[in-house]
């Protein structure tokens, strides 16, 4: 079979299984993009903020994203444009009427049970992540600590999907200079009782986790993205 072929055998099978949906809105923020998706095959999806979604992408193989929200027959990405890949190529081809299939919601940040306050470490990739959890439960504060490329397009697409958290943005540098002050941050939040949410990317979580031995906290961890490797999941 050609590579064509399967391709189109899998978007045939696959419609079967996604929820299909279509975009109701498109905002950009920089490099962010912000989808609106509505369709009838989203109602009784049974989200939880911290859940994913696998979006299908048009040319065949999933990438994977963060529900900002859930309700009825809608949700919304907020999908970062980083380069060239082919999620990123995907999030500028969408206007309004595209029809997107996806998988889930399906479990990724479990964090239901969790009462006291939460520190999300992450980068642009979290933005999502950090206002779901936020908006999911508005008594349980959210502290965002994010490493981010460009201050202002950040600082534009949190305050455009409007979100109530305490965010601490910090200038990314190449040589991961910046990576203590970045857990400085979080060694204030989480001694102070915090429970832990590590996003983003992987070798970054390495580096601010083993900046943080010797304080007691409890966390879950999920790498977005790595050097290298292609559509984690
Ligand atoms: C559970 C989960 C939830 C996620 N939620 C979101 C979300 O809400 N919004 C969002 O934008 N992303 C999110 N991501 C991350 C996103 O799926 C990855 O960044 C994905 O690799 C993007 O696909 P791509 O086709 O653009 O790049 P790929 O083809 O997958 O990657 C190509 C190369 O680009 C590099 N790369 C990948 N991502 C980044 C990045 N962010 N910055 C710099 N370099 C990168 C890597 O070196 C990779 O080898 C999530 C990932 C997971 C696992």
């Amino acid at each position: 079979m050609t590579s064509t072929a399967r391709v189109m055998l899998g978007a045939l099978a696959g419609r079967f299984l996604l929820r299909m949906s279509h975009v109701t809105r498109r905002e950009t923020f920089g490099r962010f993009v912000r989808v609106d998706l509505a369709g009838d095959s989203l109602r009784d999806a049974g989200f939880r903020a911290g859940d994913k979604v696998q979006a299908f992408l048009p040319e065949g193989g999933m990438r994977t994203y963060s529900p900002l929200h859930w309700s009825g027959g809608s949700t919304s990405l907020l999908v970062f444009q980083h380069g060239a890949g082919p999620g990123s190529a995907w999030a500028g081809s969408l206007v309004e009427g595209t029809e997107v299939g996806f998988f889930g919601p399906r479990r990724s940040i479990d964090v239901s049970p969790v009462e006291g306050p939460l520190v999300v470490f992450g980068d642009e990739t979290s933005v999502a992540v950090a206002v779901a959890l936020s908006r999911a439960r508005p008594t349980r504060a959210v502290t965002a600590v994010l490493e981010v490329g460009d201050m202002g397009e950040a600082r534009a697409a949190l305050d455009g999907v409007g979100a109530l958290l305490d965010v601490h943005l910090v200038r990314r540098h190449p040589d991961g200079a910046h990576l203590g002050d970045t857990t400085e941050r979080l060694r204030a939040a989480l001694g102070t009782g915090g429970y832990g949410v590590f996003t983003g990317r992987a070798a970054s979580i390495q580096a601010v986790k083993r900046g943080l031995a010797g304080v007691e906290f409890s966390s879950k961890t999920k790498a977005y993205w790595a050097e290298g490797k292609r559509g984690l999941d």
